[in-house]
């Protein structure tokens, strides 16, 4: 019998770590299906997207630069993809196909499950205004922090993005210059800067001796923004391999309907992105 075809789409998707975690998901939960990488130019996107549903396909992943074009090939969106505005899962269903996004979902389990961090009344600073902050914020405000304030290096972005999600929570906008106040508790870095080695102008009063440091990209060994958490003296510093693991495992969920076990996934990934320096620690 044929295999369940899944896959990840994106340009460029070759670097893409999910064919490996969504192996290791299928055999660990005893899943019959093959998940391959599809290199599509935005141009292709929608053909490619139908094509590969058409031929009976059950469910991509969505990765840049696609994530914002994948709503509109949906039929039906998930009260968090449209919140976020932004698809990462795409699931064949009988009515057609339903937009997901579990980035937010994965994030918060990596924080709360895995790290054991608290998130509910503290101090969060958000950095960056793009799609990662649009499909984090809604699970974000969801778990009651104290205050939630954006920034960004273009401030009218994250002023928008602040009005936009107001009703979900206490939120606001800043530009860097704006940024004030006792250190925060928890700074996540949701900005595409660490993929060049560059760290945002954060002013380093941001960060003091409690403060938890989170970055949605990873790097050998540890990316820019890390590092210079690290020398601003926070707590602790963690880089975004788990909720990389975590959102593919709810994409999973969606897909087969089982959960897979994320913890043996994180490790074997952590050993074959050479992961030994991955977590900092300021202690
Ligand atoms: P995006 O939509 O392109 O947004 C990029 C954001 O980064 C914008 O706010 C942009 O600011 C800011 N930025 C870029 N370069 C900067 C610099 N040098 N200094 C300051 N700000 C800078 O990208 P995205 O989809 O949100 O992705 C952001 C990051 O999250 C990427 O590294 C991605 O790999 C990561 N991510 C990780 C996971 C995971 O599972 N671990 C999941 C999703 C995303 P402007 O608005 O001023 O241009």
């Amino acid at each position: 019998m044929d295999r369940d075809q899944y896959g990840v789409i994106g340009h460029p998707v070759a670097h893409s770590l999910s064919p490996f975690i969504h192996g290791l998901f299928a055999r660990g939960t005893g899943q019959e299906m093959t998940y391959r990488r599809f290199d599509v130019t935005p141009e292709e996107f929608h053909a490619r997207v139908q094509g590969f549903f058409a031929a009976g396909g059950r469910g991509l992943n969505v990765t840049l630069p696609h994530k914002i074009a994948a709503v509109d090939v949906a039929r039906e969106l998930t009260q968090r993809a449209a919140d976020a505005a932004a698809v990462n899962t795409l699931a064949a269903r009988p009515e057609g196909l339903l937009g997901d996004n579990t980035d937010g979902a994965g994030l918060v389990r990596d924080l709360c499950d895995n790290l054991g961090l608290a998130v509910t009344r503290q101090r969060l600073l958000l950095i960056g205004a793009g799609g990662a902050t649009r499909g984090v914020l809604g699970p974000l405000l969801g778990l009651s922090p104290a205050a939630l304030v954006i920034a960004n290096r273009t401030a009218v972005r994250a002023y928008a993005l602040a009005a936009s999600f107001a009703d979900l929570g206490p939120v606001r906008g800043a530009g860097f210059e704006e940024l004030g106040g006792p250190p925060f508790d928890l700074i996540i870095n949701a900005t595409s800067a660490s993929l060049s080695g560059e760290v945002p102008p954060i002013p380093p009063a941001t960060v003091g001796p409690q403060t938890v440091c989170y970055d949605l990209a990873y790097g050998r060994p540890a990316t820019a923004f890390l590092a210079w958490a690290k020398r601003c003296g926070c707590a602790r510093a963690h880089q975004g391999l788990g909720m990389l693991v975590e959102q593919a495992a709810e994409s999973f969920r969606v897909w087969r309907g089982v959960r897979p076990q994320t913890a043996p996934v994180l490790a074997a990934l952590k050993e074959r992105h050479n992961e030994a320096a991955g977590e900092l620690s300021a202690s």
